[in-house]
């Protein structure tokens, strides 16, 4: 095989918990992490000559070591000793900076082309261990549906995907940093923390309503004081029939869940008079 197309898929969080900030920096946290049909293409081929080269349709990201891919496609030469050259050709879709892990899903999708170009046998194990060292999300990336994600965002256990519905996703025109996000949250003054347990019994009775009542994610108590359109941004959602609405992530990516799809892409429609939305999709769980 000397070329390989893949999917990368984006993911939200339908509960996002800091359960304590340890004293190397890290946050523990207990994320529900559910992945979503929006999905970047990375196309890898196999090239004469020893150099990693990579081309992205995106011209603000950077394609040398700073790209997660990059890294990714570099360390796994290393480890199995392949000398052959690589092109990586990435194009774009999910937001950028935005909360819905978009690197991170990339760095996954590189790692399994890796694997299957140069046929490394590799399990799913072995590529979540290469997966952590670029990143506490790339395993769940490896994973992808729906998990409960622990300790960094690493440890993983599998837990029954949502109910059918369809997801409106907003990312509005502002940045917010992932690092800005955890620094800036006042863990010891949260009145309340998400019920990721409740959340977790509603998935496995598949119960769409008591899932829509339970989202809920503590980084937007530093988000939404700072970037007020994140709140206008959930309440329109709301007001345009979603059975609940939430930030994903670190932001500022907002989601609606939706039960049928004519609602959500009039919603969708409804978003065109919010100048502040920059992106703007209806799409199904995966
Ligand atoms: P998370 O939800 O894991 O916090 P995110 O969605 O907020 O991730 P990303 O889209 O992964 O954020 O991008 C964060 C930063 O990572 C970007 O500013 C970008 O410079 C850098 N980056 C490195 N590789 C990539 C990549 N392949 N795609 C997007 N960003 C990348």
């Amino acid at each position: 095989m000397d070329s390989i197309v893949l999917k990368s898929f984006g993911k939200i969080n339908l509960g996002l918990d800091v359960v304590r900030r340890r004293p190397d920096g890290y946050h523990e946290v207990r994320m529900i992490m559910q992945t979503v049909g929006l999905c970047d293409t990375l196309v890898m081929k196999k090239t004469a000559g020893k150099a990693v080269t990579m081309r992205c349709d995106l011209s603000f990201l950077p394609t040398d070591r700073k790209n997660l891919v990059y890294q990714a496609v570099e360390l796994m030469k290393e480890k199995y000793h392949i000398s052959s050259g690589i092109t990586v050709d990435l194009k774009k879709r999910i937001p950028v900076a935005a909360g819905m892990a978009g690197g991170s899903s990339n760095c996954a999708a590189a790692i399994k082309g890796m694997n299957e170009l140069f046929g490394l046998n590799l399990s799913k194990e072995e590529m979540c261990e290469i997966g952590v060292l670029l990143g506490a999300d790339v395993p769940y990336c490896i994973w992808g549906g729906t998990a409960l994600a622990e300790g960094i965002g690493e440890k993983l256990t599998r837990i029954p995907p949502i109910p059918d519905c369809w997801i409106l996703i907003a990312k509005p025109g502002i940045s917010v940093s992932t690092a800005f996000a955890y620094k800036n949250l006042k863990l010891d003054q949260l009145e309340r923390h998400p019920d990721i347990d409740g959340m977790i019994r509603d998935l496995e009775e598949q119960n769409l309503d008591g899932i829509c009542s339970k989202l809920e994610n503590v980084l937007e108590t530093v988000t939404i004081p700072k970037h007020p359109i994140i709140r206008e941004l959930k309440e329109h959602l709301l007001e345009h029939g979603a059975e609940g609405a939430l930030m994903s992530g670190s932001g500022p990516t907002v989601f609606g869940i939706y039960k049928e799809k004519r609602t959500a892409r009039k919603a969708l429609e409804s978003l065109r008079s919010i100048q502040d939305v920059k992106q703007a999709y209806v799409v199904e769980p995966v």
